[in-house]
């Protein structure tokens, strides 16, 4: 009897050690900070820093503290495309109000031709995904022959609903560029929390201009697809997080700014 307690007690440990180191280098989570639904609102205040963020991935979309530009978060470095369009190196201590991110190791490569628009790379990309239930980042690489990008401008309170921002937002065009999209692709229950199907932010090859993607045409992509199995959410505290009426999204409202 004191034989077998004296084996099984270290097996256990052993068991809830290499459980532990499993659960730490398990990088396929799917990180967000605050909600959609909450941007959609105006909480534009940021509350997390790009130092905090990056320990959560090395790939990820967002935005700024007072909706200052878009986010492309892309091989660890963070990027902040404002309102000229231009692309700015993001400090550290900058601090986003929406973000989303994850560790990108990519399960499938595969090459998408003949993109006529935005929806079509949709449609696409959906017939090829091994299910829709499930998270994806992504990240596509490619020369596109039009890209329409847009981004917002930094906001000053009382801080306007992200429809009324949308409304006067600037788009940017570029021919035949070579660059990046990053992004999720979630599904439908995911709407609110976050934003259902896909949305993608761009970023030029020399890193000097992007944006969040409009749409797009392409002769020959290359999308590598990042399965999630895990959902990691943080949420701000105080602020107006806190006393803002955050109300279930319409899909409506997502769609015309955010798909
Ligand atoms: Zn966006």
């Amino acid at each position: 009897m004191r034989t077998i307690r004296s084996l099984l007690l270290p097996a256990l440990l052993l068991i809830a050690v290499s459980g532990c180191v499993a659960l730490r280098n398990n990088r396929d989570i799917l990180f967000q900070t605050s909600t959609i639904s909450a941007l959609l609102e105006g909480v534009y205040d940021g509350h997390l820093t790009c130092k905090e963020l990056k320990k959560h991935g090395d790939t990820g979309i967002g935005t700024f503290d007072r909706l200052d530009g878009e986010m492309v978060l892309l091989d660890g470095n963070v990027y902040q495309v404002k309102a000229d369009g231009a692309a700015y190196a993001a400090d550290d201590s900058l601090r986003t109000p929406f973000a989303v991110a994850t560790f990108f190791e990519p399960d499938h490569v595969l090459t998408v031709r003949d993109v006529k628009d935005y929806g079509h790379l949709h449609t696409q990309l959906d017939a090829m995904l091994p299910t829709k239930n499930a998270l994806y980042a992504l990240r596509i690489e490619g020369t596109f022959s039009y890209i329409r990008t847009r981004s917002v401008p930094r906001q000053t309170k009382p801080y306007p609903r992200l429809i009324e921002v949308a409304r006067s937002q600037p788009t940017f065009e570029y021919r035949d560029v070579k660059g990046t999209l990053i992004g999720f692709r979630l599904p439908d229950y995911m709407e609110g929390v976050n934003v259902r199907g896909y949305h993608l932010h761009f970023i030029d090859s020399e890193r000097m201009y992007g944006g969040h993607l409009l749409e797009c045409q392409a002769d020959s992509i290359e999308v590598h697809l990042d399965r999630m199995s895990q959902f990691h959410m943080t949420l701000p505290e105080g602020g107006d997080f806190d006393t803002f009426t955050i109300k279930a999204a319409e899909p409506e409202e997502v769609g015309k700014i955010e798909r």
